[in-house]
């Protein structure tokens, strides 16, 4: 399939690579050209701007930021300068108003849109081997499809608005960061009492520990089934206080706020419903 590619940075560059190595007639732009030089040698045609490269008929981008794709979308030489019927595929992490006006904007100039944001840190863009999520009608992911299988190992429709697939993108990234500060207080109650940062670390992957919690939980909050509980949230609030006082005053933000949370839901509930009732709205 004849496919532009965007954005040659960190990510970019391995998901360029991957649809050349997939048999695709790829065509790369990069803002800094010395990064799209490179890509000759590889068989890739270099344009020299993003409209230039999009009138081949479909457009992968991979940028920094809203910034960035504001340019390289609304610029003088930008997408929507490419002319009808060109489909984009908006594959950065950009907020869900930019996605919101890039959907509106491309329809007005006759484009088509859809998102298909990434999960995978560079290491995994380079292997091809990354998650896809991706939004958009259905004939759109369709025609996409091969482009998805080229750069990933497997892909989730989070449904037919591009924003979908940046909502879910952006909800995925923050469970990133909760779970960094989960992992690293898990490891500073452990040191407190002299067991190795490596050793705890072990025994969390060990017992495949993240994934069998998101097993566990992830079908309990989706259906909101917190009753009959099965740990009731009096008894994790229990557990959180135990943390606490293991770490003996070292620093723990995230078991603080879980432990103010807890004792909010307890006063107005009683703590009867499951502890997975944690991040639900509050009622008397
Ligand atoms: P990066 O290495 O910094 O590359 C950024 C790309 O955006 C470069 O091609 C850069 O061009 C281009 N760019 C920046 N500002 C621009 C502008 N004003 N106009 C045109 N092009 C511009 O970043 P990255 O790690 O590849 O990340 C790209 C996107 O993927 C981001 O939205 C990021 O959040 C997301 N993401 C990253 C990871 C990760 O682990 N790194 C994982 C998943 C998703 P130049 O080369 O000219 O600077």
């Amino acid at each position: 399939m004849k496919i532009a590619f965007l954005g040659l940075g960190q990510m970019g560059s391995g998901m360029a690579r991957q649809l050349i190595a997939a048999g695709h007639d790829v065509t790369v732009w990069n803002r800094n050209p010395d990064k799209s030089a490179p890509f000759s040698a590889l068989g890739a045609s270099i344009a020299t701007s993003p409209a230039e490269a999009a009138r081949c008929g479909a457009v992968m981008t991979m940028l920094a930021d809203d910034t960035a794709l504001e340019q390289v979308v609304f610029g003088q030489e930008g997408i929507l300068k490419a002319g009808h019927d060109i489909l984009h595929i908006s594959c950065s992490t950009v907020g869900v108003a930019f996605v919101e006006r890039m959907t509106r904007s491309h329809a007005e100039a006759g484009q088509r849109f859809i998102s298909a944001q990434v999960l995978g840190r560079p290491d995994v863009s380079a292997a091809g081997k990354l998650s896809v999520i991706a939004a958009g009608t259905k004939s759109d992911l369709a025609t996409a499809q091969p482009l998805f299988d080229a750069i990933g190992s497997g892909t989730f429709i989070m449904g037919d608005r591009p924003v979908m697939a940046a909502a879910a993108k952006i909800a995925t990234n923050f469970g990133i960061t909760a779970i960094i500060e989960m992992l690293t207080e898990q490891v500073r109650i452990a040191e407190t009492h002299g067991i190795s940062a490596q050793a705890m670390v072990d025994l969390l992957i060990g017992t495949d520990f993240g994934n069998r919690l998101i097993r566990s939980y992830g079908p309990i909050i989706a259906a909101k089934q917190f009753e009959p509980a099965g740990f009731p949230m009096t008894l994790g609030r229990k557990d959180v206080g135990l943390a606490l006082s293991a770490a003996q005053g070292a620093e723990l933000p995230l078991a603080e706020l879980i432990a103010a949370r807890m004792d909010a839901i307890i006063a107005a509930d009683g703590g009867t419903q499951d502890w997975a009732a944690l991040g639900q709205p509050i009622t008397q």
